[in-house]
C-alpha cells in the first residue's frame, strides 16, 4: 500500500529556487509527487553568515520504505551538488523526511517525524499551506495547529512566484 510522506527542501546556493523545483521534480523518482507548497523565502537558523534559504514542501505518494526514500533524497542531494560540511551550513538541496504515514522512527540515521520539524517556521508554514490536516503522530497535532502555536522569531515569507504543481 502506497504512503503519503512530507518531504521538506531547502536550498541558499545558486539559484535556489531552480534548484528545489528540480528536487521536488527528481523526487518522481521516488513515487507520485501529489502536491507541493509554495516557495518560502527564509532567514537561516542556526548560522547567520550565510545566504537566505528558500524552502518548500512537496507530498509524495510512494511504495518506497523509509529507509530507500532517504536514500532516494540523499541521491537527489548529491545530484545537485551538495558538499556535505557544516551543519546549519549552506547547501545547494537538503531534502527532509518530515513524516512518513504515521510511521514513528527514532534511530539516528533516521528519525521519524523529523526531530525538528515542529520548531521550525521555515517548515510549518509550506507544511500547514500544503496539508493543514497532516497529522504529527508522536505530538497528535495536526500541521496547522503546530503553526498556529509555534514560537519561531525566524523570518519567512511566502514567494510571489509559484511552484508548478504536479
Ligand atoms: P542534514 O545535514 O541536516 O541534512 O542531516 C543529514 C543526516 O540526517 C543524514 O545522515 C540522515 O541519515 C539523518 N537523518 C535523520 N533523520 C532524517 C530524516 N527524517 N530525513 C533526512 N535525514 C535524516
Amino acid at each position: 500500500m502506497p504512503v503519503i510522506a512530507y518531504i521538506g527542501i531547502g536550498s541558499n546556493i545558486g539559484d535556489a529556487a531552480a534548484n528545489c523545483r528540480k528536487a521536488i521534480e527528481l523526487l518522481s523518482e521516488a513515487g507520485r509527487v501529489v502536491g507541493v507548497s509554495s516557495l518560502y523565502h527564509t532567514e537561516p537558523v542556526g548560522r547567520h553568515e550565510q545566504d537566505d534559504f528558500i524552502n518548500a514542501v512537496a507530498v509524495l505518494e510512494t511504495d518506497r520504505s523509509p529507509g530507500e526514500l532517504l536514500n532516494v533524497c540523499q541521491a537527489i542531494e548529491d545530484r545537485l551538488g551538495r558538499k556535505r560540511g557544516l551543519r546549519w551550513g549552506p547547501r545547494t538541496a537538503d531534502l527532509d523526511i518530515l513524516l512518513y504515514g504515521d510511521l514513528v522512527s527514532a534511530q539516528p540515521e533516521l528519525t521519524i517525524p523529523h526531530p525538528q520539524m515542529a520548531l521550525r517556521k521555515f517548515v510549518l508554514a509550506p507544511l500547514a499551506e500544503i496539508a493543514p490536516d497532516a497529522m504529527h503522530p508522536l505530538l497528535c497535532r495536526t500541521a496547522s495547529q503546530l503553526y498556529r502555536e509555534l514560537k519561531d522569531p525566524h523570518t519567512v515569507i511566502k514567494c510571489r512566484q509559484e511552484t508548478k504543481t504536479p
